[in-house]
């Protein structure tokens, strides 16, 4: 018995050295490969197909296969895999074969200035040069440098920043900003909106509101309540409910425009109401501007649409110029203050990075001088002009045809009809994407950057797309 229990742990052991040795020489081999790949701009055939082969077996073996089973929808004919490659030009990238695709998906909402805008790019490797990441201990002039940027373009009075690295981050320091602010008049409920999305960490996740994201981490952080978007009389209720009850309200937290709940719009003067609901009790106004903000509406900040001030609002995917990763989240004075005593009280190591903000500093540059959320409303009028005109064609798939700047959607009468356009828009070499949280929706959020040109091809494919749909969908 006790042999054979050293024999085995023995043999355990010579095989975990002869795996940990084996997988060493085998990182060392494919990662001087890939290194080699890298700095390839263009692939041969036996390159790409080598590269879409690997690709899906990394992601069945490695990453999660989900993931191949849901880009089915962009594989033409089931054979290749898209895998992508390169940037070609402000508003277009290609996949390893070289094909070639006009965005209109836009990253979700981060390739508003474009694809390798060259001066975001510019400012990031001129950067790296210098200094890649901060030491942690002197203060770094960048952030600095970008929290005022942000003071200056931000409505009313938003002042102080905190920067991190995604939407989340920018989301879960909002809500711990307006938590501290509130602790001492007992205000600690957080409201959010049903169909909202904020993140996925358990604090931003207790805010987002869709059940397939929650369910499974039940119990999320306590405290949170959500009310119908756009109902500003039910919110009234609620914030008063809350109050009676003893749980006062520290924050209203609300997207301006609903992203991934499907390009959902408030009616006229919501948030006019909600401000002064938020007034009437003292709770904070949260303007969750991840993806309206930089432009993307045609202003440079989708609340500036409502002249409406926000108390705290929360910024990230195109503040990176779509070359860096960066969320901040911007507060008024009075309520930022509460971090002032221990700024240590929230951090991140690699927050505020000098790489990031050179690129959220030309970000913001070029959307100033290149006047691009004034762009975004002109073409957006223009595109969405033509989209109805298409759209509206095919009743019997659209339901609606919908939004403001570059922030558009395409409502089908259900998933099914808005996956089968997708995949013929994907074919037709122009990718588009559903929403997280209403998969009827797909939304079209190109570059702001992208040409009149550009907007007719997308409408003339999407007219083939919805003509070949109809007929399947008879
Ligand atoms: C994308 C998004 C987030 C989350 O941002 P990440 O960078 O993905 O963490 C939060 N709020 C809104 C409104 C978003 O669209």
């Amino acid at each position: 018995m006790i042999e054979d229990k050293c024999l085995t742990q023995d043999l355990k052991k010579e095989l975990k050295e002869k795996v940990e040795s084996r997988n060493y020489k085998e990182a060392l081999k494919y990662s001087k490969k890939m290194l080699e790949y890298i700095e390839k701009d263009d692939l041969t055939h036996e390159e790409a197909e080598w590269l879409g082969r690997d690709t899906v077996s990394n992601f069945r073996d490695y990453v999660n296969p989900g993931f191949v089973e849901y880009r089915k929808c962009v594989t033409e004919g089931g054979q290749f895999a898209a895998v992508e490659w390169k940037d070609s030009g402000l508003n277009t990238f290609k996949d390893a074969s070289g094909k070639e695709y006009i965005d209109c998906l836009g990253g979700f909402g981060i390739f508003n200035v474009g694809h390798s805008n060259p001066k975001v790019k510019k400012a990031v490797k001129d950067q790296l040069k210098r200094q890649a990441l901060h030491t942690q201990d002197l203060l770094d002039p960048l952030r600095g440098v970008l929290a005022k940027l942000l003071s200056d373009i931000t409505p009313g009075k938003l002042q102080y920043s905190f920067i991190g690295n995604s939407g989340t981050e920018a989301v879960e320091a909002g809500l711990k900003l307006a938590k501290i602010y509130g602790q001492e008049k007992g205000k600690f409920t957080i409201i959010a909106a049903v169909g909202g999305f904020h993140g996925k960490s358990m604090g931003s996740l207790s805010a987002t509101a869709k059940d397939i994201f929650r369910k499974p981490f039940m119990p999320l952080v306590s405290g949170y309540r959500h009310v119908p978007y756009g109902d500003a009389d039910c919110l009234y209720k609620t914030v008063k409910s809350c109050e009676m009850v003893g749980e006062g309200v520290a924050a209203v937290i609300l997207e301006p425009i609903q992203g991934e709940g499907g390009i959902i719009m408030p009616p006229a003067g919501y948030f006019k109401r909600v401000r002064e609901i938020c007034d009437e009790f003292g709770a904070l106004l949260i303007a969750d501007e991840v993806q309206t903000g930089m432009g993307r509406t045609g202003k440079m900040f989708c609340m500036e649409h409502y002249g409406v001030e926000p108390d705290i609002m929360c910024l990230a995917k195109a503040l990176g110029g779509g070359i860096m990763p960066i969320g901040a989240v911007i507060a008024k004075k009075e309520i930022f203050s509460k971090f002032f005593p221990n700024p240590f009280i929230h951090t991140t190591t690699f927050g505020g990075n000098p790489l990031s903000c050179a690129a959220a500093i030309a970000t913001i540059n070029v959307l100033l001088e290149e006047k691009l959320p004034e762009r975004a409303a002109e073409i957006g009028d223009y595109f969405l002009k033509n989209l109805k005109k298409v759209c509206y064609k095919y009743d019997n798939l659209v339901e609606e045809v919908r939004g403001i700047g570059l922030m558009l959607g395409i409502e089908f009468y259900s998933n099914e009809i808005g996956y089968e356009v997708s995949k013929e828009l994907f074919a037709g070499g122009i990718l588009v994407a559903g929403t997280l949280i209403n998969a009827k929706t797909i939304r079209i959020e190109p570059p702001l950057t992208i040409e009149k040109g550009q907007c007719d091809t997308v409408v003339e494919v999407l007219d083939k797309a919805l003509a070949e749909v109809s007929s399947k969908f008879k």
